[in-house]
């Protein structure tokens, strides 16, 4: 059958086709649902008013109800005055009639009585007794609201279709109905596979993850108008899934599978979906990035979503392929109005041809107005793409490139656009973390965005005006001094005040307890010991040679032959982190990090040297109020006391906070 053979990609909107020519996604029915109940759910009918609102003419001020024929030539100076013969508050039903030259005492909400036609506020008159006089001239109808004026009998209220929200609600109350025709929620299953799966709250042992997708699934499938059905993870094992998707189809309306649908796992969900029976699988790999390995199938009728198992990927895919579906069987309006800003970009985005991109993007102001939109990178493995992406830009198939300063819409994750208000980029360091927890004390409104870019990154990131602060920590071997001298290299001379930071200890991690009883760096040369390093150009690495220069002259020996005696010199991890993990699992006995990082992970820490971590920020970005507090905070003694004992490792000096070097 040729609806079998994927020789090619298809393109979203061939998936899309291919899909409703075998389902035809729509409402599975309706129920009558009571009001508390149905904030949430799409309505099944239209729904047309059953009384006026409101139902009887009321008064929208406090005052008198008069005839305005009485009130006519009334100005301060003439006073007409006219006979109080009652009170009528809400709630009262008014059992008498005005007559010519009476006036009811009247508060706001409550009916008109019968014979008067307007309402004269308190504000114009003032009592004597039983009579009341007025001072200025009503008209006919003023201060009335007439029976029905706000909704009339019979009135298309709401439509067919509508979700369902607290203002719906609200009117549904306001014309006392107390049930409503809702559509009957799709049930959809959702079904993450993986070995390495572990449930949100249970305990990871190495080499697992938490299963994000079935949160995230779930939580989109509601949003979606349905009601999700978490049918739990599966082993990627063939009974197992065969059992897991065929119990789902059984119990729900749609299946929602994520992870175990590329080529890598075997395509496990695609021959369990085949093996299921008629029809089976309809488009095996879409033309999307993130997001091509991604399944659809029918089965008995209903059908079976494989997403990809990245969390980034399975996010997109939803969006596209299974969000249209699910909201048309919901009731709903297919198209979604994701609200949109219009950026330039930031930084030139690639892209694959031929493949419709996503890319997810975090906005920042520019200085000259208008959003900048900066690619969030890591690609679709890292979760980073959904917590720091304020939405995404699609790239159509035919477009290659993104320069910089090209002008795209993106479409925005959330209703809400706060774009940040700090910018720091840099070499990341936790004492930073604690100078925005300190500013957030003064500054409520802060909405920081710390992008670890490392240290160069962070000055080309100065360098386009894109951050106002980079956290820099570059030695300088020749002087033996950090940061001061390179800050011309980035073509920031003349743009940059450097603030001093702190200084951060690295040194050497070693496992709980010292077993390999390792003293100084020179116990490195012995060959007893393996140690994990950090890449060339990173502030540790550049210390460690440096430091091994020393011992190298000390010995008479070349670097090299140094280097050369010590075990995994040339193996590198590309984070502090990475260190940490590598010496905890014993792939190395040794490794290269700041002192932060061995207590963080407990474990043993020689030190080795004092790096000073300072920031350079934008001169004209000094005034800035966020940027101003930044450097206070910095220089502040509750800055200065909780940092090293927070962090012990990080340790300020007289100069932290202090402008050391304008470059
Ligand atoms: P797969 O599509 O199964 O080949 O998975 C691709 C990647 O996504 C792997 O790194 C998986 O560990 C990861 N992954 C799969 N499912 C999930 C999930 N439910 N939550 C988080 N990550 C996942
Ligand atoms: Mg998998």
């Amino acid at each position: 059958m040729s609806r079998k053979v994927f020789r090619k990609l298809a393109s979203i909107e061939e998936a899309l086709e291919t899909l409703e020519r075998h389902f035809n996604p729509h409402p599975i029915g309706s129920e009558n649902t009571s009001l508390e109940r149905a904030a949430g759910r799409v309505l099944a009918e239209h729904i047309a008013a059953p009384i006026n609102i409101p139902p009887f003419d009321r008064a929208a001020v406090d005052g008198y109800a008069v005839r305005a024929e009485d009130t006519y030539g009334a100005d301060e100076g003439r006073p007409r005055t006219l006979k109080v013969v009652g009170k009528v508050a809400a709630g009262d039903e008014p059992k008498f009639e005005l007559a010519s030259g009476e006036a009811v005492e009247i508060s706001t909400g409550a009916p008109i009585p019968i014979g008067a036609n307007a309402v004269v506020m308190f504000e114009h008159t003032w009592r004597e007794n039983a009579h009341v006089n007025i001072s200025k001239v009503s008209t006919p109808g003023e201060n009335i609201i007439a029976a029905g004026s706000d909704i009339p009998v019979g009135e298309r209220i709401l439509r067919r279709g509508t979700l369902l929200t607290y203002r719906e609600t609200a009117i549904l109350a306001a014309l006392g109905i107390t049930h409503v025709p809702c559509f009957i929620k799709p049930k959809v299953a959702v079904l993450s596979t993986g070995d390495e799966l572990k449930k949100p709250g249970e305990k990871l042992d190495y080499g697992q993850i938490y299963d994000v997708n079935s949160r995230m699934i779930c939580d989109a499938v509601t949003s979606c108008g349905c009601e999700p059905i978490f049918m739990g993870l599966a082993k990627d094992d063939f009974a197992e899934l065969t059992q897991k998707v065929s119990s789902s189809l059984k119990l729900c309306d749609v299946v929602v599978v994520s992870g175990g649908t590329s080529a890598g796992s075997e395509d496990l969900l695609y021959r369990v979906t085949e093996n299921l029976g008629s029809l089976g699988v309809l488009v095996h790999g879409i033309a999307v990035k993130p997001g091509k390995p991604t399944m659809i199938g029918v089965v008995a009728g209903k059908p079976v979503f494989g997403l990809p198992g990245y969390p980034t990927s399975a996010m997109i895919t939803f969006k596209i392929l299974v969000q249209p579906t699910l909201r048309r069987m919901a009731g709903l309006k297919v198209e979604v109005e994701s609200k949109t800003v219009d950026a330039r970009i930031g930084e030139k985005i690639y892209s694959v041809a031929g493949c419709r991109e996503y890319v997810p993007v975090s906005l920042t102001l520019a200085e000259t107005g208008g959003y900048v939109a900066y690619p969030v990178l890591g690609g679709s493995g890292i979760i980073t793409s959904i917590s720091k992406a304020d939405g995404i830009v699609e790239v159509p198939e035919s477009v290659v490139i993104l320069e910089r300063g090209e002008t795209v819409r993106v479409q925005l994750f959330s209703s809400e656009l706060r774009p940040a208000n700090l910018v720091i980029a840099g070499s990341y360091c936790v004492g930073v973390d604690l100078i925005l927890d300190l500013m957030l004390e003064s500054m409520p409104e802060l909405n920081p965005r710390v992008i670890n870019v490392g240290f160069s990154g962070g000055l080309v990131a100065l360098s386009r005006g894109e951050a106002d602060i980079a956290g820099v920590n570059i030695f300088n071997p020749d002087a033996e001094e950090y940061n001061l001298h390179c800050l011309k290299r980035y073509g920031l001379a003349g743009k940059i005040m450097l603030v001093r930071g702190y200084f951060r200890t690295q040194g050497l991690l070693l496992r709980k307890g010292n077993p390999k009883s390792v003293k100084s760096l020179e116990d490195l040369l012995d060959g007893k010991v393996s140690m994990i390093n950090r890449e060339p150009g990173s502030g540790a690495r550049l210390i460690l040679d440096h430091l091994l220069q020393r011992l190298a002259n000390s010995k008479r020996l070349d670097l090299k032959e140094v280097t050369s005696k010590i075990i995994g010199y040339s193996i590198v991890a590309k984070s502090d982190i990475a260190v940490a993990m590598a010496v905890m699992r014993g792939t190395a006995d040794v490794g290269l990090a700041t002192e932060t990082t061995a207590n963080l992970y407990g474990l043993d820490f020689i030190p080795l040297a004092k790096e000073s971590y300072d920031f350079a920020i934008l001169k004209g970005r000094l005034t800035k109020p966020a940027v101003k507090l930044f450097v206070d905070t910095l220089g502040s003694e509750w800055f200065k006391s909780e940092l090293p004992q927070k962090y012990p490792g990080l340790t300020p000096t007289e100069e932290t906070g202090k402008m050391i070097l304008t470059a």
